[in-house]
């Protein structure tokens, strides 16, 4: 090591580490602590120092049969599925009183193991408390459609939990997302296994000692550590899971399409974006370009509703570009534990150097007007300047395909059919945010954007009631709201004569 190396080592704290952390992650299924059948595990790094801090069982397909076989159990045997639906709301509303109390400690353990800002680590560890309440109250104020055709029928929908749900998330903000997909699942009476991304498996093991203390019965929750390819493979192909809930990558969902087709599963796929914001020259430029900032920094980038390509109407494009670029380069970046940082450490070093060779990359297809690589003062650790680009043509690779760090792509337009074309202009779509002050355009313009949710003078802002889900190479399904519950259910038609029994008659001829 240089004397240089060293001093700037000693320049800087010890970075933060949580206290009584696990020096192993385990599978949790039928309500125990497991490690995996042979004995397999994997090393879990942290951002900050690269280094493994734990070991987590490296789960196979006899762990995931282990798992199902718990869920079907307390599926088919146990009082979950049966129980009112109140019931069960209780046991939901203990969940997210408990994840509200501890949301401290959940948010340290998650800006550990995942390098996102201990701030926004808080916001989505309360977020995730709120995705239980809402499902919570929804499915007790669910009702169902009945159809009368008078005096002759009755006929009811008979709404039902489908069984074994498998639930596969990825590593962005995973106890956040989790919630997002066990609060349905487990509001509608369904049991569940739960594989969490293997960078970050640290949040989700603490799922189990929520649960036990808010109520949950024995089996109704299981989790499988592992890689995509073993544990998460392996749950896709059990025959007795019907249903795959999945959020990551657009391959990886081709992938998973293709090998859950011999079962004919239930799917809801969740998948990656590129997704524009449009600004127009009457827009509120000072709220454009905060929300246009914090659209694709936050969450460190890793975000799949990120703003990331910013298409700016002409006359003021040159103005938007230097703004942009002065307060992009005074986004805090830093210490994942501290709560000054509003950038932290990207997720893996695997991560950092798929993001860092297409900052690259954007040095020659683009105009690098802010970051570029590795911030000053930061020599170590998988840090990423916030990094911008203009004059992105759009058929540059930056502006095409996801990056899912902190790397924005700047491109002019003149006219609004331009800017339609060029914010359609790729395979995905997933979101979108609109930036004018004309009423008229600003509904047409967003009603003909390929997008699954917009946003209109507006940052990302959920309203959990609202269909979530993309289109295009962004998904397949829309949970939210009652769609989640619709996802999670079956929805069996029920029919009753109510008058005289009406049979054609077969068979009694002469
Ligand atoms: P990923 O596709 O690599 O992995 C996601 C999960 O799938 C992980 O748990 C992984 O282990 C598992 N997996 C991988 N291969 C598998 C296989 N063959 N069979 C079964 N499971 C498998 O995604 P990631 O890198 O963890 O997450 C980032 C991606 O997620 C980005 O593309 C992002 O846009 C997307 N994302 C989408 C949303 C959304 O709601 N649309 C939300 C967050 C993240």
């Amino acid at each position: 090591m240089t004397d240089q190396m060293t001093d700037q080592a000693a320049d800087r704290p010890n970075p933060h580490v949580p206290a009584d952390l696990p020096g192993r992650i385990q599978h949790y299924i039928g309500g125990t602590f497991v490690d995996s059948a042979d004995g397999d595990t994997f090393g879990v790094l942290d951002p900050v120092t690269n280094q493994v801090y734990a070991q987590a069982a490296a789960g196979k397909s006899a762990d995931v049969d282990r798992a199902v076989a718990a869920a079907r159990d307390a599926f088919v045997k146990g009082p979950w599925p049966r129980l009112l639906p109140r019931e069960r709301s209780r046991v939901l509303h203990r969940i997210a009183d408990i994840v509200e109390s501890r949301d401290a400690r959940l948010a340290e353990l998650e800006s550990f193991d995942s390098g996102l800002p201990i701030t926004q680590a808080l916001g989505q560890a309360r977020r995730a408390a709120e995705n239980f309440r809402f499902f919570a109250d929804l499915v007790v104020a669910q009702s169902d459609d009945t159809y009368k055709v008078p005096g002759r029928q009755i006929n009811y929908v008979n709404r039902k939990p489908i069984g074994v749900a498998g639930l596969i998330t990825p590593w962005n903000t995973p106890f956040m997302l989790e919630s997002w997909k066990l609060g349905p699942a487990l509001a509608t009476g369904n049991t569940v296994v739960l594989k969490p991304a293997e960078f970050t498996p640290l949040s989700a093991s603490l799922w189990a000692g929520i649960f036990e203390e808010a109520g949950l019965p024995e089996g109704v929750f299981n989790l499988v550590n592992g890689l995509g390819e073993q544990a998460g493979d392996a749950l896709v192909k059990h025959p007795d899971v019907p249903l795959i809930s999945f959020t990551g990558e657009s391959s990886t969902g081709q992938l998973i399409f293709a090998n859950a087709a011999p079962h004919l599963k239930g799917l809801s796929m969740e998948l990656g974006g590129k997704s524009p914001a449009i600004v127009f020259a009457d827009a509120d430029l000072d709220a454009a370009i905060d929300a246009t900032i914090f659209g694709v920094f936050s969450l460190n980038g890793e975000r799949c509703t990120a703003g990331s390509r910013i298409l700016v109407e002409r006359a003021v494009y040159d103005e938007f570009v230097e703004r942009y670029a002065a307060q992009a380069k005074r986004v805090v970046v830093g210490d994942p534990h501290d709560p000054a940082t509003e950038v932290g450490a990207l997720v893996h070093p695997e991560h950092y150097e798929k993001v860092v060779s297409y900052i690259e990359l954007g040095k020659s297809e683009g105009r690098l007007v802010a970051g570029g690589g590795r911030p000053d003062g930061l020599p170590t650790g998988n840090y990423v300047a916030p990094t911008v680009f203009a004059d992105v043509p759009p058929s540059a690779r930056i502006f095409q395909e996801e990056i899912f760090g902190p790397v924005v792509a700047i491109t002019p337009f003149d006219t609004d059919a331009e800017a339609l074309a060029l914010a359609n202009g790729v395979r995905y779509g997933l979101a979108a945010y609109v930036w004018t002050n004309d009423l008229k355009r600003a509904h047409n313009f967003s009603q003909a954007i390929e997008a699954g949710m917009v946003w209109l003078n507006s940052n990302n802002v959920r309203d959990l009631r609202t269909p979530f889900g993309g289109v295009k190479a962004s998904g397949l399904g829309h949970e939210g709201g009652y769609r989640s519950i619709d996802f999670y259910t079956d929805q069996q038609a029920v029919h009753i004569t109510l008058g005289k029994v009406h049979n054609p008659t077969f068979g009694k001829g002469a």
